[in-house]
This record gives structure tokens, C-alpha cells and sequence, in this order.
């Protein structure tokens, strides 16, 4: 009897500290992909795609977009559905990759989303523009249509190449407008963050395939992506002394991510480190169409170049611990 006790005290702490020490995937509560993290003031705002497919599921379920936030790595606030394709009146279908970000004093969030039948496109994925005062809304629809629809590319056939929305703005104010499945497509961006400068671009870094993460680190511009790899997808990335390119391929990041075919990248620094976030199908009943956001640690060598990522059960550790 007393030994039977002891055993299950011992059980007790092993579980309490366990669970501690896995913290991936960070949200638990909900089914989560494609991570885009930004810092705004001192708290960490976590942007997601959500996964709602039962488990039976051959295809991805993705209604709307939430919100969570930080202050110390450790404890996430749950902002719920911030956003969703029925905000913009030209949208139907599925709530696909987004990257938010803060620029004159406001919020826009860039969506990938599908388009409807009408007289600005034949349909397939397009790209939109929420805009709002707080990071986690009201949002409304910057412009009353989509950004950038299906016609407006066309090195690739499928319906589908204008995805995954990332956005960057220099330093020199010259904002810019990364995204794309299957090659890479990027245009500036006007201050007013809603219409294109000028012509889109297009190329094709090595083994890309989707999910383009851009920023600049030490004046080196950084463009990290979902790749082909052993497909299942990897992480592998570029560098360029300018956003415009030309991009010189760098290597692999990360593998494969544990029973997800996808992975995606958002990158940020945040309280002097580097958090690497992404999302694998590693939470119970989890898959490919029930993925879940995870951060590690990154860390780069003293040339700028980005040390191998480890995807790890224990996670970051919490701020101020
Ligand atoms: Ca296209």
C-alpha cells in the first residue's frame, strides 16, 4: 500500500514535469497551421490558419483565421476568430496562409483565400487585404477586392499558385509583396499597402514550393519557404543583398514535419531571440488537414547563414524563467 503511494507520487511528478517540458505544439485548443508571428509592443501576436476536418477527412477544412498572443513564451491568449473569408465580399472557400503586419499606425492582414465567379476573375485562389486599428480586429476589407486574383499569373496552370502571402517593409519604406505555390511571385507594394507599385515578378528558387517567409536580418534579406523535400515538405531558404534578388539558395532549415505533409514558416525575433515557428499533425488525432503550430529556437552563424533547426517535444523555454 505505502509502496503503491510512493509509485504514484513518482508517476505524478514525472507527468507534472513532462508537461512542462513539452510545450509543442503551443496551441492545444484548437487545430492551427501556417504561423505568422508579430511583435507589437512587447507582446507577441501569433496569426493562424485554422484547421477544422474531421479525422476521417481527405482534404483541408479551413474556415477562418485566429489569433493568439504572448508575453512570455509560455502562456497563450486565446483571441479566437479574428478574421474570416466572408469579410471580403468577393471571397468563398477556404482561409488559407495570412501574414499580418504594422504600418502607419495600422494593421493589415494579408490573406490567401479563394476568389468567387465574377467580372474580376474566373475564380481559383487570390490574395487579400484586411486592414484594422487593433491587432486583432475588427477587420474589414482594405479594399473592396481581392489584391491579386488567379489571371494576374501565369507561369502556372493550376488554380491555385496565388497562395501563401508574405509581407516586407524595408527600411527605405519600400514595402513588398512575396507569395505563391509552385514558383515564387513577389511585386512592391504602394505606402498605402493595398495596390501594387508596379509588374509582378516571378521565379523559382530551389525545390520551392509554397509558404514564402521574408524579412532582413543585418542588411542580408532572407526568404526561408516550404520546399519539395522527401515530400513529406521541408524548410530550406535563400539570401539576397536585396529584395528584389537576385536570391543565392542556402540549404535546408528543417526536415520533414512529424504526420503533417505540410510545414510553414514564420520567423521572428523577439526579447533577444529568434523563434522559428511552424506546425506538424503531432497532437492526438492530429494529421495533415489537423495540423498544430509549434516554435523552436533558431540561430545563425556568424555569417548570417542559418544553423539546422531541431523540431523539438520541449519547445522554447518560458521568458523570465
Ligand atoms: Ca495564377
Amino acid at each position: 500500500m505505502y509502496k503503491g503511494k510512493n509509485y504514484f507520487l513518482v508517476l505524478l511528478m514525472v507527468f507534472a514535469v513532462g508537461s512542462v517540458l513539452a510545450q509543442n505544439p503551443i496551441i492545444k485548443d484548437k487545430f492551427t497551421a501556417d504561423p505568422a508571428p508579430l511583435v507589437y509592443n512587447d507582446t507577441l501576436f501569433l496569426y493562424t490558419s485554422h484547421d477544422t476536418a474531421s479525422v476521417e477527412a481527405t482534404n483541408y477544412q479551413m474556415p477562418d483565421w485566429l489569433v493568439y498572443s504572448t508575453t512570455d513564451m509560455l502562456n497563450w491568449t486565446n483571441h479566437g476568430v479574428c478574421l474570416s473569408p466572408k469579410t471580403f465580399s468577393w471571397a468563398t472557400g477556404d482561409a488559407y496562409a495570412s501574414q499580418c503586419v504594422f504600418r502607419n499606425g495600422k494593421f493589415y492582414w494579408f490573406v490567401s483565400t479563394f476568389h468567387k465567379k465574377n467580372e474580376n476573375s474566373k475564380g481559383g485562389a487570390a490574395i487579400g487585404v484586411a486592414v484594422s486599428d487593433r491587432p486583432t480586429g475588427p477587420y474589414t476589407d482594405a479594399i473592396g477586392k481581392a489584391l491579386i486574383v488567379n489571371e494576374m499569373t501565369t507561369d502556372k496552370k493550376h488554380g491555385w499558385d496565388d497562395i501563401d502571402p508574405t509581407v516586407f517593409v524595408d527600411d527605405d519604406g519600400k514595402a513588398y509583396v512575396f507569395w505563391g505555390n509552385g514558383s515564387c511571385k513577389w511585386a512592391r507594394l504602394k505606402e498605402n499597402m493595398i495596390e501594387l507599385e508596379d509588374s509582378i515578378h516571378t521565379f523559382n528558387p530551389k525545390n520551392f514550393i509554397e509558404g514564402p517567409w521574408v524579412y532582413k536580418r543585418n542588411n542580408l534579406y532572407y526568404l526561408i519557404y516550404a520546399s519539395e523535400g522527401t515530400k513529406p515538405e521541408m524548410i530550406e531558404y535563400c539570401t539576397a543583398e536585396s529584395p528584389e534578388g537576385p536570391w543565392t539558395y542556402q540549404g535546408i532549415i528543417t526536415g520533414n514535419a512529424p504526420n503533417s505533409f505540410t510545414i510553414h514558416p514564420g520567423i521572428i525575433d523577439y526579447k533577444d531571440k529568434t523563434y522559428f515557428f511552424y506546425h506538424n499533425g503531432s497532437l492526438p488525432t492530429g494529421g495533415s488537414y489537423r495540423r498544430s503550430i509549434c516554435v523552436d529556437y533558431m540561430y545563425y552563424n556568424p555569417d548570417g547563414t542559418i544553423k539546422k533547426v531541431e523540431q523539438t517535444t520541449a519547445g522554447v523555454k518560458p521568458i523570465g524563467n
